[in-house]
């Protein structure tokens, strides 16, 4: 009998052309374009079969993967990019100071931590800048650097056809606080200046106006309760979503530097 990887999170339709294909573990995005699929990070290594048979749901071909966008340079988000530009011959794409991650120069992925074993080195094909647009047909992608998480974290703004006007879909790079607690930074020797530059990004970002909120990992987002809300039929656009996150995020900021000051 066949062994069908199936996700925890049952694959969607998020809107017109957003699709959802991760898991609990991490998410993965598809856009559907005019000049292909475009992939928003790329799960961890052992989740190719899953993001294959969630593509199979989605009656998405892997085979048209043009992009793969990745928010930052940790091994949830690129376990699988060789493996589908393989497949697909997709160009990938991904901040200029996480790809010395990918090809070796620092040690950062977190491979170790998360007891992998490290991918073979590559460079991503694009490396993008603070404030880069990329069109694919009617849907265009900005990027913005939000460092704190990684040092080259970036924040994705997608503007993609609605039914009447556009709508943008925004998704923050790097939000998980185990990459800047105290203890990680200095055993990596990095500055514990991450914290403050993460929040500056944070304000920076309130300006944005953003009708879907995605996740990279689906527990920023609530994921789970789109999906419900999808399946009932209801809209998941919400562009007061956006706000919350931030302010929602720099509490977690301050608990966690709280907690520090107590040990
Ligand atoms: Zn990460």
């Amino acid at each position: 009998m066949e062994n069908v990887v199936k996700s925890d999170i049952k694959p969607f339709k998020m809107y017109e052309n957003i699709y959802f294909a991760g898991s609990t573990r991490v998410s993965v995005h598809f856009i559907k374009t005019e000049e292909g699929l475009v992939m928003i990070d790329a799960g961890y290594p052992d989740m190719y079969e899953q993001i294959l048979e969630s593509m199979k749901e989605l009656e998405l071909n892997p085979k048209d993967i043009c992009a793969i966008f990745h928010s930052h340079g940790h091994i949830d988000h690129f376990g699988c990019t060789e493996k589908f530009k393989e497949l697909s011959g997709a160009k990938t794409y991904i901040s200029r100071i996480d790809n010395d991650i990918l090809n070796g120069t620092y040690n950062l992925s977190w491979a170790e931590e998360l007891n992998y074993e490290i991918l073979p080195f590559f460079n991503c094909d694009v490396l993008m800048e603070d404030g880069d647009v990329f069109t694919f047909g009617s849907t265009k992608i900005r990027v913005r650097l939000t460092p704190g998480h990684t040092d080259g974290t970036m924040s994705f703004f997608i503007e993609v056809p609605g039914e009447e006007k556009p709508i943008i879909a925004a998704m923050h790079g790097g939000i998980g606080m185990n990459s800047m607690t105290a203890e990680f930074l200095n055993r990596k020797g990095l500055s514990l200046d991450a914290r403050e530059i993460f929040r500056k990004g944070l304000h920076a970002l309130k300006d944005e106006h953003v009708d879907l909120f995605l996740g990279n990992h689906p527990q920023q987002n609530k994921t789970e309760e789109k999906l419900q809300a999808v399946l009932r039929g209801e809209s998941i656009i919400d562009p007061d979503e956006w706000g919350r996150f931030l302010v929602w995020i720099e509490e977690v900021l301050d608990g966690m530097l709280e907690r520090e000051k107590l040990n």
